[in-house]
């Protein structure tokens, strides 16, 4: 067994050289999270929480490889970046991350990959008693193998050059269920449990699996088929649905996937290197435990 007490640098971590400041698009001055000139692949990030994740870590100069079926806003996030972060390098990549040849392509453009974020959209709610054997397979595929095939391409390259960052956009209902997310409930709950295992066999070589929890953040998914089925069994508009969930919340409001995007910069940058395995929840305080 290896001495507990073995220094950082001796498993071959390395200081990064920090210069203390880094000035935002804003004009505002944050600390530098070390990780300039990274390379990161950022799935299904035209919209919503991955195109935030996208955002922050161009704003720490890391070249971006974002991902899409949709070339239109795909396009649009990838302009509007590339105005934000002038200094560094954004490509599209259309496709379906959820297939072989999505995954391929996104790898293509970006084959060695410093950062990954593993992002898709997630399953439809439904009755389990509905689903199929194909509605499970479809879901596991997406939420669950997808991440996992990505991991597989890309982590043995980060351990031979001593830095990775792979974080996993999962869901709140990882921790707490949420009952007609049953197809999604499983196939993440899935993808935590293997990244559980891994992300403490990576580390030695500074290379760490998180898993980031959203709650209810203010995005196109939050108005969609979950929220629809709640407001027409309530007799409400989608709207109203949606104003009564925001007060509800501790918080008083949805998450600003601007601050999802900052948390996923975060556990990226250089000196988040001693934290893998977890599962960070972000809700507003919404799930009630103390843990
Ligand atoms: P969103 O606003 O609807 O954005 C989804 C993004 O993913 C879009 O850019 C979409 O572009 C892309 N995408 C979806 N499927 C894809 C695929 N197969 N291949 C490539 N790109 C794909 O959703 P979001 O709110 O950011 O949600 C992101 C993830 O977090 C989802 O899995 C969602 O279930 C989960 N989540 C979100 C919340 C929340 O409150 N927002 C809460 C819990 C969990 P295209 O459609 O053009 O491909």
């Amino acid at each position: 067994m290896r001495d507990p007490l073995i220094k950082a640098a001796e498993v071959g971590y390395k200081e990064p050289d920090l210069p203390a400041k880094n000035t935002r698009h804003n004009g505002s001055e944050t600390v530098d999270l070390g990780i300039k000139g990274r390379r990161a692949i950022v799935c299904a990030s035209s919209k919503g929480l991955g195109r935030a994740c996208a955002i922050a870590l161009a704003n720490e100069g890391v070249h971006v490889t974002l991902t899409a079926r949709g070339a239109e806003a795909l396009k649009k996030t990838a302009d509007e970046i590339r105005k934000l972060s002038p200094g560094v390098t954004v490509t599209e990549v259309v496709g379906d991350i959820t297939t072989p040849e999505g995954r391929a392509a996104a790898l293509k453009a970006c084959p060695d990959p410093d950062i990954l974020v593993n992002n898709a959209g997630g399953p439809p709610p439904g009755d389990f008693r509905n689903w199929t054997r194909d509605d499970w397979i479809k879901a596991i595929d997406a939420n669950m193998l997808t991440p996992i095939e990505l991991i597989k391409a890309t982590v043995d390259g980060m351990m031979a050059r001593k830095f990775g960052r792979i974080v996993n956009i999962t869901s709140a209902a990882v921790k707490a269920p949420i009952e007609v997310l049953g197809l999604s409930n499983g196939a993440r709950a899935g993808l935590t449990g293997f990244c559980a295992g891994v992300a403490r066999k990576t580390v030695i070589n500074n290379v760490t699996i998180n898993g980031l929890l959203p709650g209810p953040f203010d995005t196109d998914r939050l108005r969609g088929p979950v929220a629809k089925i709640d407001a027409e069994k309530r007799g409400i508009t989608v709207d109203q649905l949606l104003a009564e969930r925001a007060k509800l919340n501790p918080a008083g409001r949805f998450g600003d996937p601007e601050e999802f995007g900052q948390a996923c910069a975060f556990l990226c940058g250089a000196k988040a290197g001693f934290i893998t395995g977890q599962n960070i929840l972000l809700d507003g305080g919404a799930f009630p435990g103390t843990l």
